[in-house]
């Protein structure tokens, strides 16, 4: 994120893309447009921010050796991992404003050690030895495409193969939708791939808040497949950072959008685009001139 000497957050073009900022263009162009460009401020949520505590957790486990990996001594490691991210975003304390009686905020922990609590039924953190814990990868493809994200767990087996771990606190899909959810996971893959020349053996997703877990084999056509996605996700996304032309695409998921009182599907205006815009031919006559926005 860029900020200017007064310390506001300034607009940029989009310059590389993630997992997740991919998966905002597809479900709709002008959320990614508020969350890439305007960078709009957004409330922080108990599900996301659980999300991020339980992550913490289950990294910071692996500190310990391998015999002391127990449920317990997770749970324990809870109320410090939450004093540590009240800290590093003081914004989250508003999540409890006004629980005077720190009756939600313990419903809240309580909840996070049952996700806790659930990957023990499902994974043996004893017999792991995870090669890396949330991992920054960044690789750029022959076309100059940057991809980037932060992979939660990479096993390497004895024999060299790669196995790429997701944790989620929410429920696993139902099967019609779990593409969507393989789809971050094929990223990661291509990204691997790309940087280290391997394709990941197994990409495995554990869900957390059902108890499943999805394992998918990918092979090299699944990832050129995700590549050539990717692409011209890209071109659309560069197209429309040109021209401003961010269309709204309305789903029942707009409604966990922050951002409806600047969208026009629900009466609001988007803030003025904040990007010099690509003029249309027909209207200067001059191929390509860039104006403000
Ligand atoms: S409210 Fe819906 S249509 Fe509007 S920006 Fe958000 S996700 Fe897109």
């Amino acid at each position: 994120m860029e900020t200017s000497t007064d310390g506001a957050v300034t607009a940029a073009r989009p310059a590389s893309l993630s997992p997740s900022r991919a998966s905002d263009f597809m479900q709709c162009p002008l959320l990614y447009r508020f969350r890439v460009i305007d960078k709009l401020p957004e409330k922080p949520s108990e599900a996301a921010t659980r999300g991020t505590l339980v992550h913490a957790v289950l990294e910071r486990l692996f500190d310990a050796p391998a015999g002391e990996r127990t449920a317990t001594s997770a749970k324990s490691l809870i109320p410090g991992q939450w004093d540590r991210l009240r800290e590093a975003r003081p914004e989250l304390t508003e999540l409890f404003a006004g629980d005077e009686q720190g009756e939600r905020l313990a419903r809240w922990l309580a909840d996070a050690e049952k996700l806790v609590e659930r990957w023990f039924t499902l994974e043996d953190p004893t017999r792991l030895e995870p090669a890396e814990r949330e991992l920054f990868v960044q690789a750029e493809l022959e076309s100059g495409l940057k991809l980037r994200g932060i992979i939660d767990r990479v096993d390497v087996a004895p024999t060299g193969e790669v196995r790429i771990v997701d944790y989620k606190t929410g429920k696993a899909p139902r099967p019609e939708y779990s593409e969507g959810a393989l789809f971050q996971m094929k990223f990661y893959a291509l990204v691997v791939w790309r940087l280290k020349g391997v394709v990941p053996r197994r990409l495995q997703l554990v869900y957390l808040g059902s108890g499943d877990v999805i394992t998918y084999d990918p092979r090299i056509e699944d990832l050129e497949q995700v590549e050539r996605k990717l692409h011209a996700l890209w071109e659309a996304i560069t197209l429309a950072t040109e021209t401003g032309d961010w269309r709204p695409r309305p789903t029942k998921l707009c409604g966990w959008c922050d951002h409806q009182a600047v969208c026009p599907e629900f009466g609001g205006t988007p803030p003025p685009y904040p990007l010099a815009v690509r003029v249309p031919e027909s209207e200067e006559g001059t191929q390509g001139r860039m104006a403000p926005g």
